[in-house]
């Protein structure tokens, strides 16, 4: 059997990739091999899944700018009827908070940036915060920055779902498969092995295999710095903080988003590192000693907390830079890498998958100059400087 582009990985990036390759070209045999279609433990499955537009590179904004009106108006963008009309987007806004002397004069540049490319970012003073939110201590603070459109949470599955449905429609094959080998010679991979005994020549391949894009990277001798980095959520109740038009707060040591009656929080542990890809253990001890002392300090409503319910998602923790690691393989030309994306990718699916769809069908990026992410930079050890990772 042989594929013009398998896809090793059927989540959102491998969909979105699947998507716009035969959005572009019809007649392209496209192949996605995904290892588990229940996707229980994709990273895209178990993701907080809001989109924002303060990035402190302008890469990073443009994705997002094509993101927000991809997400928003869906069904229209992918230009199918494939059962998925909307996917909610829920425009609050996320609200990072400053407590440096430092803080005001840099979201004053980032806001600058982002407002460049069409986001509607607001610097506050810590008496804006109070005025628009009073439920939030602001004492500590030195400035804070806003967006008010543009930025929110949405439906992550209905967003998997319209692209998966609609590359089907489009002529895709999804296979329930595991990619097990690459055969490669003189700087192409040949065709992907798969646990079946299968072996599926091909004429490109896309890695879109989440936290184990370095196992795959390594069936083909080449390294990845990408690896799985636990990440445990929370869903509280809090009966005595109701704030239903509550932004993302980005505070200095946990985030915090309203979920319907509920919210939403998460903190990176101090002793964050590398866990291995099946370990979904959570560590439960983070919302009492990490997370509630901070959160009562920033919002005293949150006085009576009950946690109802968590679970663990894996970064695709990229440990070079935490930015997405894009495109051809400069040692070979016919890999291409859609990985790294260190939690923000859900976001950045719309415009990867279509940047990644262009490189394959026509050598290069097209619509958006996607060079600064470009995975040849493992080779030099040039880090990607984006600030605002959370
Ligand atoms: C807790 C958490 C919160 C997050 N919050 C946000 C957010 O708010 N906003 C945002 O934009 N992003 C967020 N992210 C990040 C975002 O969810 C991910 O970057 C994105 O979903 C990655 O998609 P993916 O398709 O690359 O990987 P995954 O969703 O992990 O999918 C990879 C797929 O590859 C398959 N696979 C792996 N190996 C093989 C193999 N050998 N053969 C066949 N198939 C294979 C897997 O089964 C899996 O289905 C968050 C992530 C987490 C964990």
């Amino acid at each position: 059997m042989k594929a013009d582009v398998v896809i090793v990985g059927g989540a959102v990036m491998g969909a979105s990739a699947a998507y716009w390759l035969t959005r572009m070209d019809p007649n392209l045999r496209v192949r996605v091999i995904e290892r588990d279609p229940s996707y229980a433990r994709a990273a895209t499955a178990l993701s907080v899944a809001s989109i924002r537009q303060q990035f402190s590179t302008g890469v990073n904004v443009a994705i997002s700018a094509f993101g927000i009106g991809f997400i928003r108006d869906f069904q229209a963008s992918l230009g199918h009827d494939v059962g998925v009309p909307s996917l909610g987007l829920q425009e609050n806004g996320y609200l990072f908070l400053g407590r440096s002397a430092e803080a005001p004069q840099i979201m004053a540049d980032h806001a600058a940036l982002q407002r460049g490319l069409g986001a509607a970012t607001e610097v506050w003073s810590p008496a804006q915060v109070a005025a628009r939110f009073p439920w939030l201590k602001v004492d500590d603070l030195t400035a804070a920055s806003f967006g008010p459109r543009d930025e929110g949470w949405f439906d992550n599955m209905g967003l998997l779902a319209g692209f998966r449905n609609a590359a089907k429609a489009q002529g895709a094959v999804f296979a329930t498969g595991e990619v097990t080998g690459l055969r490669y010679a003189n700087g192409r991979v040949m065709a992907v092995e798969l646990a079946s005994g299968e072996a599926l020549a091909c004429g490109a391949v896309i890695n879109a295999a989440g936290t184990r894009g370095a196992v795959i990277a390594r069936m083909a001798g080449l390294d990845l710095p990408v690896e799985p980095r636990k990440r445990t959520v929370f869903v509280i109740d809090a009966p005595n903080a109701r704030h239903p038009d509550a932004p993302l707060l980005v505070d200095a040591g946990f985030y915090l988003r309203p979920e319907r009656q509920h919210w939403i929080t998460a903190t990176v542990p101090n002793d964050d590192g590398p866990c291995d890809a099946n370990d979904f253990e959570p560590d439960l001890h983070l919302f009492e000693d990490v997370i509630w002392e901070q959160l009562y300090a920033r919002a005293p409503g949150f006085d009576a907390v009950k946690v109802v319910r968590h679970w663990v998602g894996h970064y695709d923790y990229n440990t070079l830079d935490q930015n997405a690691l894009l495109g051809p393989h400069p040692k070979m030309a016919n890999f291409y890498f859609m990985n790294g994306f260190s939690g923000h990718g859900l976001q950045q699916s719309p415009a990867v998958g279509r940047g990644i769809a262009e490189h394959v069908l026509q050598g290069g990026w097209q619509t958006l100059d996607l060079t600064d992410l470009t995975v040849g930079r493992v080779l030099t050890g040039r880090a990607f400087a984006e600030q605002a990772i959370i």
